[in-house]
């Protein structure tokens, strides 16, 4: 053990009484002593997006989404990033409001393609419009894939789904696909069977992702087992208990579980009526202490409870926290927006990240290919001929000097306007 010098306080050893620490080679300890007060503190216990390479064999795991269908700014819906040591990255359900997180971390958008949806409750994919379509404008230059589970019906399951997604979005995707270039706007769906138990529906690179049924408000609903570098991760999505996540849970390292508030919250902060409350809470969905029971049969490295809305140091969040308490006392964190998780073989650190609110689209390997030829314009003369061209003509100086440092003189598209007025013409008269 080293003794680091305070200039203030003599030897840090006094201090820490006696805990291990090293600052040798480039792992330096969660929350370790700043030795300089002129220094840097490189390790507040929190996570800098962008700051830290993963390991092979290592999982980054971001909540993105902690929350319910109903919004609060506080917490979005459900969504877990995954980052893998291996380069892939996966999110696991894309619940409304999610996106604002996951824009915070500044990924390029090439590399968040990969979707796994457990069920199509909004709450699970309702922003899923936001990574489509605000991806594409932020410069993906290749499509989404979607992973997603059958329903009993064609009409239930997540081909459907995505099928009509476009189709309501039809406006937003033949704009798009004009002004930008259609392909980032293409979403591949991989639908498996709802009902297949621990079959593969995922497996490259050494990653494979499995699903087990979930029991949950009809059929169709999935948790999906994801195993990497000898880890195993499971996020739930929706269920109440079931046999499946008993069996197949076993030997997990980390889970993510829902654990609903009681009962009583929904009825008294939520304007639930207590007929729906008892059962949404503890029917169709898993309260705390069925969360507690599941993990204390699993007995994984650690146990994540999401899905409730919490006020932390609140009697209500102190209640939530005695529900899962009352019946497993193992390694728990209570899933908050922006919580990471470090997970390998040796440890799982848990921390926040600390990510601005002013994020820009950050630039990946491959840049989004120019518009198109041969797409109809989805404008028509009758309101292009409503352009005021002093308007547009007011921009050129702007535009030239653009054009100028782009070389983007061959795709000038102003001469084309009847508008048009050249910067010269302007000087000359
Ligand atoms: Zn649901
Ligand atoms: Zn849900």
């Amino acid at each position: 053990m080293r003794t680091i010098k305070l200039a203030f306080l003599g030897t840090v050893v006094a201090l820490l009484g006696g805990l291990a620490f090293t600052f040798s080679g480039p792992a330096i300890p969660a929350g370790s002593p700043v030795s300089d007060p002129t220094g840097t503190a490189p390790d507040r216990y929190v996570y800098y997006p962008g700051t830290e390479a993963l390991e092979e064999g290592e999982i980054r795991i971001i909540a993105c989404g902690s929350g319910m269908p109903d919004q609060r700014p506080a917490q979005a819906s459900a969504c877990f990033l995954f980052e893998l040591g291996n380069g892939d990255k996966f999110i696991f359900d894309i619940g409304s409001g999610s996106m604002r997180n996951i824009a915070r971390l500044m990924i390029p958008y090439e590399f968040l393609t990969k979707v796994f949806l457990s069920h199509l409750h909004t709450d699970h994919w309702g922003d899923l419009n936001s990574l489509w379509a605000g991806g594409w404008t932020a410069g993906r230059p290749v499509p989404l894939e979607i992973w997603g589970p059958s329903g009993a019906t064609e009409d239930m399951g997540t081909a459907y789904a995505i099928e009509h997604f476009l189709k309501a979005y039809n406006w937003d995707k033949t704009t798009r696909n004009f002004k930008i270039t259609p392909v980032p706007g293409q979403i591949t769906v991989h639908e498996f069977d709802y009902k297949q138990v621990n079959e593969v529906v995922y497996q490259e690179n050494g990653v494979t992702i499995r699903s087990i049924p979930a029991i949950h408000a009809g059929d169709g609903p999935v948790s999906f087992i994801l195993e990497y570098a000898g880890l195993k991760v499971i996020f739930g999505g929706d269920t109440a208990p079931n046999k499946w996540f008993i069996e197949y849970g076993k030997d997990a390292d980390l889970i993510i579980h829902e654990a609903f508030n009681p009962p009583g919250v929904f009825v008294t902060l939520g304007n639930q009526p207590p007929q729906l409350a008892w059962r949404a809470c503890c029917a169709f969905h898993t309260s705390g202490p069925s969360f507690g029971k599941i993990m204390s049969t699993i007995k994984p490295r650690l146990a994540i409870a999401y899905h409730s809305m919490l006020d932390l140091g609140t009697q209500q969040y102190n209640t939530y926290y005695d529900g899962i308490r009352s019946t497993y006392d193992g390694p728990l964190s209570i899933g908050a927006d922006m919580m990471v998780w470090n997970v390998t073989k040796d440890k799982i650190t848990e921390r926040m990240a600390v990510a601005t609110k002013n994020a820009w689209a950050v630039p990946g390997t491959t840049q989004q290919p120019p518009p198109q030829p041969g797409i109809p314009d989805p404008m028509s003369d009758f309101i292009k001929g409503g352009e005021w061209g002093p308007g547009f003509n007011a921009q050129n100086k702007l535009l030239d000097e653009f054009s100028e440092r782009y070389n983007l003189q061959e795709q000038d598209w102003r001469p084309a306007e009847v508008w048009y007025k050249p910067e010269e013409d302007d000087e000359e008269n």
